[in-house]
C-alpha cells in the first residue's frame, strides 16, 4: 500500500478482531490511545493517556529470587524491591521508556500503546475480510477517543473506504467540530456517546463540560444527514441510572433523523487494569440494581415510541 494515507501513523493500545459489539456484523476494533475525558467509571483506563505507559502484574513475576532483569535495566531507579520480593514501581520516577518490558521474561511488565500505521491496521482488517463480507462487518475506530488523533483517524477511515471496508467510529464527541465532520464523511456508522445532560454533573464525573459534545452531535447530524448514528449511554449506578437522567438524553435526540439509542449496563471488567497501571478504581464496589436496565428501556419506549431502541 503506497498511498500517503497508508503511511500515516498513530498510537493504538489494541486491535481486537472478531468483535460483534461496536457496529454491524463482525468487526475489527482499532482502539486509539488518548482521551480528553476522565470518566470515573472508565473501563479502559489504559486508553486515557495519549502516550504509551507501563503496566505491571506482580502475579506473573518470577520474584527477585529468580530474576532481577527489570531492576538492572531501569536506570532512573523507578523499580524497587517490595516486601513480597517482587518489584514495586515508583511511578513518579518512571519515564515510561518501557525498556523493562522487553527485559521481563515473564511478561509481568508490558506497555499499553504502540505506534501503528494505517497500512498495518488495514492489513489486520483484511486478514478477516471474508467474515466481514458475509456479516456486513468491517472496521470500527474506538478508544480512548479516535478524534484525539484526528489526522490518523481520518487517514485510516479514508483509506478503509478506498478498500471498500465498512467503517464505524465511536466518539465521546469532545473534539474539533471540523475534525468530526471530516471523519463522518468517511463513515458508514457513527457511534456517539452521551453520558449526562446536566453540565455540572458531567463536569464532575467526566472532567469536562458537555457543551461541545451536544453541539457537535447537532453539527454532525446537519452536515451528514444520511449517516446512521447510534447514540450510546453507559448506565452507571448512582450517577445516571435514573429515569430523569435518561429522559433528558432521549428528549435531546428524539426527532433527529436516522438516530438509534442504546444503553449499556455498567460492568467492572476494567478493574484489574487500574491495578496494572498503579491506579485505584474509585467506583469498583458499585453495581446496578436488578431490573434497572429493563425499567429504563421501558421508560424510553413509553416516552419516545418512535425512537429506535437497541435491546
Ligand atoms: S518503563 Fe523505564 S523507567 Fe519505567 S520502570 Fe520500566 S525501565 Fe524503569
Ligand atoms: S523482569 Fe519481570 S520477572 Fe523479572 S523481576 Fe522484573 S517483573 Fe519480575
Amino acid at each position: 500500500m503506497g498511498t500517503p494515507n497508508a503511511r500515516v501513523k498513530g498510537i493504538l493500545f489494541n486491535i481486537q478482531q472478531f468483535s460483534v459489539h461496536d457496529g454491524p456484523g463482525i468487526r475489527t476494533i482499532a482502539f486509539f490511545k488518548g482521551c480528553p475525558l476522565r470518566c470515573i467509571w472508565c473501563s479502559n483506563p489504559e486508553s486515557q493517556s495519549a502516550t504509551p505507559e507501563l503496566a505491571y502484574n506482580p502475579e506473573r513475576c518470577l520474584t527477585f529470587d529468580h530474576c532481577v532483569r527489570c531492576l538492572e535495566i531501569c536506570t532512573p531507579g523507578a523499580i524497587h524491591k517490595n516486601d513480597d520480593n517482587r518489584p514495586r514501581i515508583d511511578r513518579r520516577l518512571c519515564t515510561q521508556c518501557l525498556l523493562c518490558t522487553d527485559a521481563c521474561p515473564a511478561k509481568a511488565l508490558w506497555g499499553y500503546g504502540e505506534t501503528t500505521s494505517v497500512a498495518q491496521v488495514l492489513e489486520a482488517v483484511e486478514r478477516d475480510g471474508v467474515f466481514y463480507a458475509r456479516s456486513g462487518g468491517g472496521l470500527t475506530l474506538s478508544g480512548g477517543e479516535p478524534m484525539h488523533q484526528p489526522a490518523f483517524a481520518i487517514a485510516l477511515l479514508e483509506e478503509a473506504r478506498r478498500h471498500r471496508i465498512n467503517t464505524a467510529m465511536e466518539t465521546c464527541g469532545h473534539c474539533r467540530t471540523a475534525d468530526l465532520v471530516s471523519a463522518a464523511a468517511h463513515l458508514n456508522t457513527l457511534i456517539y456517546d452521551l453520558k449526562i445532560m446536566d453540565d455540572s454533573l458531567h463536569r464532575q464525573y467526566t472532567g469536562v463540560s458537555n457543551a461541545l459534545i451536544l453541539s457537535n452531535l447537532k453539527q454532525v447530524r446537519q452536515a451528514c444527514p444520511q449517516l446512521p448514528v447510534l447514540v450510546r449511554t453507559p448506565i452507571i449506578p448512582g450517577i445516571n441510572d435514573n429515569a430523569e437522567a435518561i429522559a433528558a438524553i432521549v428528549d435531546f435526540i428524539a426527532g433527529m433523523p436516522r438516530v438509534r439509542y442504546e444503553m449499556l449496563a455498567y460492568h467492572r471488567m476494567g478493574t484489574p487494569k487500574y491495578g496494572y497501571l498503579g491506579r485505584t478504581y474509585e467506583i469498583a464496589e458499585t453495581a446496578l440494581a436488578d431490573g434497572r436496565m429493563t425499567q429504563l428501556k421501558q421508560m424510553v419506549h413509553h416516552r419516545h415510541p418512535d425512537l429506535p431502541l437497541v435491546q
